[in-house]
């Protein structure tokens, strides 16, 4: 491969870069007219605009980005995450116009995108999943049926759910029906898709992911996992790894089940499996993601491979160049995800100009972003800013880092997510390893985050004008005392 694509934007567009040029291959960039003075555009070789903000407009648009890439002689396309990453027919369109899709087959996609398809493809494993129905459901009388027998409470998904979306809780019978409504419009709407399915709903899990990397030719392994179970809205926030739950077997049980995942569809490139743990250390199947993960940097600082590299390299047909038995988890490492968003304020998103943006630095400080001092946080895409990355010889180390890197990382104009990663960092369920995805229910206080930015400015504005009017009472008994001057004046008046 001479010449890759990048079909996205932010971070991901230009961490993918990055390793695109160490390797020595030419890369071009796609943006919206929003994002025409972004970094990534900057850093590739070279940059086509596919059009208007709206990602309908831009980055979804497929024929565009496929037209462009022939255009000037791309030979691979990189989807990051997101938008067409796990789009199959995106993937066919590409392989069709003779361009390698860097990334797994259609039909992996295919399967894995439907939760519904890939419960059913999983199943012949022996993998075990949450329990609950493995097909599309329709009526709501056989939707009372199948929840009276799993037991309240369960969880309405959409099959073709992401992102958090598309997910109800439903605590009782008598509320069934309308969660069922509300969830069927709401999979429309967003994915085009109505089927939903129900689950039972595991009180207090921890999510854990498994990291799988598969060549051509049948060599699929596991790069450990990642602890992602501090979550706003069913959606990450920090993640880390190891995690402080598993023990050696666990690791290697639940390791080998995310393989037999990747394997009952073939797999090839990076994946990742998703699984639910509980509170007596069951695991369950969720679904798998079948490109690169937001959180990927983690499992790169513990086991020191290039994701994107892998990917790159298994996509122009090379072996994988290592086995399971030589990895092994070095040191630990830590990922706040910084968006602009408001976590005082049910984690708003917060829209903004970066007024003063300094990033954090040291040994063992990670920085993915795609944004400069002076930038406004586009309000079409994604409020990620950056994704900070802490890597230590132990847990703990890898916390001071990370505690060092929020204080470090100056960023006004918009309020972030920084002062919420503070206080998970100093909370003693954190500290401890004893939390689950309830975290932010069970111990989050918004009142008791550190100052942000801006209400360091506020208070710092508020102490000015208290030292302005203290000096002026200050001055006014001479103000009081009758002179020529102000006699003058009043008799002018
Ligand atoms: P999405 O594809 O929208 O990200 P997932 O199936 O990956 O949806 O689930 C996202 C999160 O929702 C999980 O990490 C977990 O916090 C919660 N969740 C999903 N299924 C269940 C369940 N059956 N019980 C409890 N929580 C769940």
């Amino acid at each position: 491969m001479k010449k890759i694509l990048v079909a996205n934007r932010g971070e991901i567009a230009l961490r993918i870069m990055r390793t695109i040029r160490r390797m020595g291959i030419r890369s071009v960039a796609v943006y919206s007219e929003a994002d025409r003075n972004s970094p990534h555009v900057f850093f590739a070789d070279e940059a086509v605009c596919l059009g208007p903000a709206p990602s309908t407009q831009s980055y979804l648009n497929a024929d565009k980005i496929i037209a462009f890439a022939n255009e000037l002689g791309v030979d691979g396309i990189h989807p990051g995450y997101g938008f067409l990453s796990e789009n199959a027919e995106f993937a066919k369109l590409t392989e069709k116009a003779g361009i390698i899709f860097i990334g797994p087959g259609p039909d992996a996609m295919r399967i894995m995108g439907s939760k519904l398809a890939a419960k059913e493809c999983v199943k012949k494993y022996g993998i075990p999943m949450v329990p609950g129905t493995d097909k599309a459901i329709e009526d709501i009388d056989v939707a009372k049926k199948i929840a009276a027998e799993i037991g309240y409470p369960v969880l309405i998904k959409a099959s073709a759910g992401g992102g958090g979306k598309g997910m109800r809780i439903v605590e009782k019978a008598t509320d069934l029906e309308e969660q069922m409504q509300r969830a069927v419009s709401e999979a429309r709407s967003s994915f085009g898709d109505g089927s939903v399915f129900i689950e039972k709903y595991i009180s207090s899990p921890r999510h854990i992911e498994i990291q799988v990397l598969a060549d051509n030719y049948g060599n699929t392994i596991h790069l450990f996992e990642r602890e992602c179970s501090i979550q706003r809205r069913h959606q990450k926030v920090v993640e880390e790894s190891p995690s402080s739950v598993l023990t050696p077997e666990l690791r290697k049980k639940m390791g080998e089940a995310a393989v037999m995942v990747a394997t009952s569809c073939n797999y090839r490139s990076t994946g990742t499996v998703e699984f639910l743990l509980d509170d007596k250390l069951n695991f369950y199947f969720l679904e798998m993601n079948t490109r690169l993960q937001v959180e990927h940097p983690v499992t790169e600082m513990i086991t020191g491979i290039d994701l994107v590299e892998e990917q790159i390299k298994i996509a122009r047909g090379e072996k994988l160049g290592f086995t399971q038995d030589d990895l092994s988890v070095n040191g630990h490492s830590l990922e706040l995800r910084v968006y602009a968003e408001d976590p005082s304020n049910d984690f708003l998103p917060s829209t903004g100009t970066l007024t003063k943006y300094i990033r954090p630095q040291g040994e063992g400080i990670r920085v993915d972003d795609g944004y400069e001092e002076g930038m406004t946080i586009p309000v079409y895409y994604d409020p990620m800013i950056a994704k900070l990355v802490t890597h230590g010889k132990d847990r703990a180390s890898a916390i001071q880092k990370m505690k060092e890197a929020i204080r470090n990382y100056k960023i006004e104009g918009v309020i972030t997510t920084l002062s919420f990663g503070l206080f998970v960092l100093e909370h003693d369920a954190f500290l401890s390893g004893k939390f689950d995805t309830q975290f932010i229910e069970k111990h989050y206080i918004p009142s008791k985050l550190a100052p942000t930015q801006k209400q360091n400015a506020e208070l710092a504005a508020i102490i000015a004008l208290k030292y302005w009017l203290d000096k002026q009472k200050e001055i006014k008994p001479v103000e009081a005392t009758p002179t020529n001057w102000t006699i003058r004046l009043t008799e002018n008046n």
